[in-house]
């Protein structure tokens, strides 16, 4: 791997770094006598409730950066038979986000909200999950072409697994399309189809 390689793909690592980082520190932190014991509103809403909307909320956005530089950098460098995954990383990475901010935010929203806004909330929520969901099955069909030839591929291999022929000379196994033998080179007679 040469050097402006491994340059590239070092954000990789300093956005999961950031993740894990957010994550331990909101954990130990809100775990803290002196946090879970001090309260914003009186034993509702207490500072480790913040301490751990805060770090998991800085990793998830670490999360949605980490796919968002991810889109951009495979589609600078990378055009193969895999290039469509490019186009469904920020909408999975978005649904994955969405969904977790529900329950983060919850965190610090559901002290200070009544059931009326919290079936509000609930709902805000339900519409973004499903349009993560519409924009996963778009980015699929949008990218139909190299998808089909991606599960063409892997038919054929299934299909060229199930059916190998062996060579009558050296007894090796041939794919079943093949003319000649791979080993001794022996012509192989032609198969009704
Ligand atoms: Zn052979």
């Amino acid at each position: 791997m040469s050097n402006t390689e491994n340059k590239d793909m070092s954000w990789i690592g300093r956005f999961i770094g950031v993740m894990i980082v957010s994550l331990i520190l909101a954990w130990a932190i809100g775990s803290m006598d002196l946090f879970e014991k001090t309260f914003i509103i009186q034993g509702k809403l207490s500072a480790s409730h913040l301490v751990r909307f805060l770090g998991y909320g800085a990793s998830l956005a670490a999360l949605w950066m980490l796919g968002q530089r991810a889109t951009i950098a495979l589609q600078q460098q990378y055009t193969g038979r895999w290039s469509f995954i490019q186009h469904l990383i920020l909408p999975v990475v978005t649904l994955i986000v969405v969904a977790s901010v529900n329950s983060i935010a919850l965190l610090i929203l559901k002290p200070v909200m009544n059931t009326a806004m919290h079936n509000i909330y609930n709902w805000v929520f339900i519409v973004a999950i499903l349009a993560s969901c519409v924009w996963v099955v778009m980015a699929v069909l949008g990218q139909s072409a190299s998808l089909t030839k991606v599960f063409t591929l892997i038919a054929e291999r299934i299909d060229n697994a199930g059916m190998l022929k062996e060579c009558a000379a050296c007894n090796t196994s041939n794919e079943s399309t093949a003319k000649f033998c791979k080993r001794c080179g022996k012509e192989f007679p032609e198969i009704a189809a």
